[in-house]
């Protein structure tokens, strides 16, 4: 096991992405920021864009505790899974003294699992804690050769393995391997720092065979009703996009007809069709047009922008 710790650390220091802005930071929220944003997003995406431009709006947990829902829901538009940025705007507003520094607290916050909390100590704080996330999942059960195994022992494995000198580049170290050497697919054993200990070696995909993801498609009627240069949009009480504004869904009329496109969202696959629309509801909110790239909008409703600017 000491064997394995020291070349997985070698390794790192060599291959690891210690460029990534929130591994420079010892900053709580910074680095918690990043956490979130990372679940379902790639590290390019965030890296370039939403962190430093999320940060530059709300530079500390303090100024995001004090903004309105609508500005942060905003300064997600476009990253998908909005209940994060609502659970991060709660989360600020809960802990106006500071993040708190166990796991077990900071899974008392809204948005915040097991990964998230271990992956805010280990990172942001050095704690000697395990953190599993898909990439070390994949490690782990490799590894050490757990066939089907409940998530609960991918984490006790994970603790046993942690490096108790150096635990915070041991996990960063688990995450870069399974993200750039031990892939899903074809992974690149003779380039693995763990190739002598690795007990899955011989056959690494039988260990991490995932189910296929089943596909729903969906056709979305949405209405474009357009006076003076506003655009009628609704507040969506959605799971998906609760408090964005959404276009309104319509009954299709073939003459009022705009334009159609396709939209993938987690497990949909969308036709999304526009149609000219004269329907007004009671919680219609007018938002000029100008305007809409700076409000809470999905990436499905900039989308449809494209076809009424
Ligand atoms: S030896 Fe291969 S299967 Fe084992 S951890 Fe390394 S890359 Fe993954």
């Amino acid at each position: 096991m000491k064997k394995a710790q020291e070349a997985l650390l070698e390794w790192y220091e060599i291959h690891g992405r210690h460029e990534l802005p929130w591994r420079l930071t010892d900053n709580l929220y910074h680095v918690y920021l990043s956490e979130i944003m990372l679940q379902q997003t790639q590290v390019n995406r965030v890296r370039d864009e939403y962190y430093p431009q999320f940060l530059k709006k709300f530079p500390s947990l303090k100024v995001l505790a004090n903004a309105h829902q609508d500005k942060v829901l905003a300064a997600w538009s476009g990253l998908g899974y909005y209940s994060r940025a609502r659970n991060l705007h709660k989360t600020a507003k809960l802990s106006l003294g500071g993040l708190p520094k166990t796991p077990k607290e900071l899974m008392d916050l809204p948005g915040i699992g097991e990964y998230t909390a271990s992956a805010v100590c280990s990172f942001g704080l050095g704690q000697n804690v395990p953190v599993v996330d898909t990439n070390i999942a994949r490690v782990i059960k490799r590894h050490f050769a757990l066939l089907s195994p409940k998530i609960k022992t991918i984490w006790t494995q994970a603790e046993v393995f942690v490096n108790a000198k150096e635990p915070r580049s041991h996990n960063l170290a688990l995450m870069d391997l399974g993200s750039l050497v031990c892939l899903p697919k074809n992974p690149k054993c003779e380039e693995c720092p763990l190739l002598s200990s690795c007990l899955g070696k011989s056959e690494p995909e039988i260990y991490t065979q995932t189910k296929k993801t089943v596909y729903e498609n969906m056709e979305l009627f949405l209405g474009v009703c357009i006076k003076d240069n506003k655009i009628a949009l609704e507040t969506s009480t959605h799971k998906m996009y609760k408090d964005m504004l959404v276009l309104p869904s319509v009954e299709p009329i073939e003459e009022d007809f705009i334009a159609s496109f396709k939209h993938s969202y987690t497990k949909y696959r969308l036709v999304v069709k526009l149609y000219k629309s004269e329907e007004v509801s009671k919680g219609t909110k007018w938002l000029d047009i100008e305007e809409m790239s700076a409000a809470p909008i999905s990436s499905l409703t900039k989308k449809a922008q494209k076809f009424f600017i």
